[in-house]
């Protein structure tokens, strides 16, 4: 079994593209390009709670990159620079080699230099802090979003939901939709291309982590606004297709997590140009409803009418 210093060297020192100095002092030097602002994000994952202690290594070190990088996309910031403090209950060299190139995979795939951590025995568990750069003052934050903005959706958000709902047993997916639900689970895609086009033009933005109306909501509630979802407008049919059942595509939908999407908000005026992005990166984008400048969340139904409906987010305490 190798020792601590000897598993930093086998498994987390890699090469640097764009650093100072990477792993093996006391901390790393990097600088961000001239004019650039550092974004900074931390986003943790605890076994038992965001995945399965048995869950496949390289995945799970996918994953782990992948949702941080998801937030640098969210902000519209590149993703630069990642470190890991991990808390391991063994040294399984095996393991760790294969988390290690599953995060490493996803690092090489964003241009991510991985530049220090810590390693440590405990429950198992994984910290990545993620440094990000957005040009001075572009940062796409939570609480611009305005009276009469679009409200838009990247992906087919739910997916990921039912893929879940699959491994559990809880539902049967259509034969060749499982395998496509539970990529999406398992290798989420940060949605960085399409956060860094946004920049100057989506007027407020985040990642779907905990469900779309639950996140939904965070935008409202920084930006001081209500919205208004068009019901016919919802991307349901790859959902319906996978479950045949509209209740559980609808839910996956509306409050399934682990999609990180991007949900975003723009002006009228920039509805051609997100069509034309959405061409541009080959990425479908849905305009599911608009901002109202009172508060609230309602839903305008296929018969017309609009009912008043409640925020169903994922909370890690409730
Ligand atoms: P210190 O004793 O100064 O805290 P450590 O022994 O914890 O240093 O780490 C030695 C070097 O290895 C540091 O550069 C640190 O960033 C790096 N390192 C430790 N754990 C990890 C990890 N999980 N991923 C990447 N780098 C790591
Ligand atoms: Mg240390």
């Amino acid at each position: 079994m190798p020792g601590e210093f000897d598993l930093i060297r086998r498994c987390f020192q890699t090469p640097t593209s764009h650093t100072v100095l990477g792993v093996g002092d006391d901390g790393a030097v990097f600088a961000p390009r001239p004019g650039m602002q550092l974004v900074v994000s931390t986003d943790m994952l605890v076994a038992g709670r965001h995945f399965l202690p048995d869950a496949d290594p390289g995945l799970l070190g996918w994953k782990t990159a992948a949702v941080n990088v998801s937030d640098m996309a969210a902000m519209g910031a590149e993703p630069r620079w990642i470190t890991l403090a991990l808390a391991l209950p063994e040294i399984d060299l095996p393991w760790v080699e294969a988390f290690s190139r599953g995060f490493r995979a996803c690092c090489e795939g964003f241009g991510i230099d991985w530049v220090g951590g810590d390693t440590t025995r405990g429950p198992l568990n994984l910290c990545p802090t993620i440094f990000g750069e957005v040009p001075a003052g572009q940062a796409i934050r939570r609480d611009g979003a305005r009276h009469g903005d679009d409200i838009w959706i990247s992906g087919w958000p739910g997916m990921a939901a039912l893929g879940l709902a699959h491994l559990r047993d809880a539902l049967e997916l259509v034969g060749e939709w499982s395998a496509c639900c539970v990529e999406r689970l398992h290798r989420p895609m940060p949605r960085v291309a399409l956060g860094v086009s946004l920049r100057g033009v989506a007027s407020a933005m985040l990642d779907v982590s905990d469900g779309l109306l639950g996140d939904l909501a965070h935008i409202l509630e920084r930006s001081d606004a209500g919205a208004l979802l068009d019901e016919s407008a919802l991307p349901l049919a790859p959902l319906l297709a996978a479950c045949r059942r509209t209740e559980s595509a609808t839910s996956a939908l509306l409050s399934g997590g682990d999609d990180y999407e991007l949900l975003f908000c723009a002006p009228r005026e920039a509805r051609g140009q997100i069509e034309a992005l959405a061409r541009h990166i080959e990425l479908p984008l849905h305009r599911i409803g608009r901002i109202l400048d009172k508060p609230g969340l309602w839903m305008q139904r296929g018969s017309g009418v609009t009912e008043a409906i409640a925020p169903r987010g994922f909370d890690h305490f409730a």
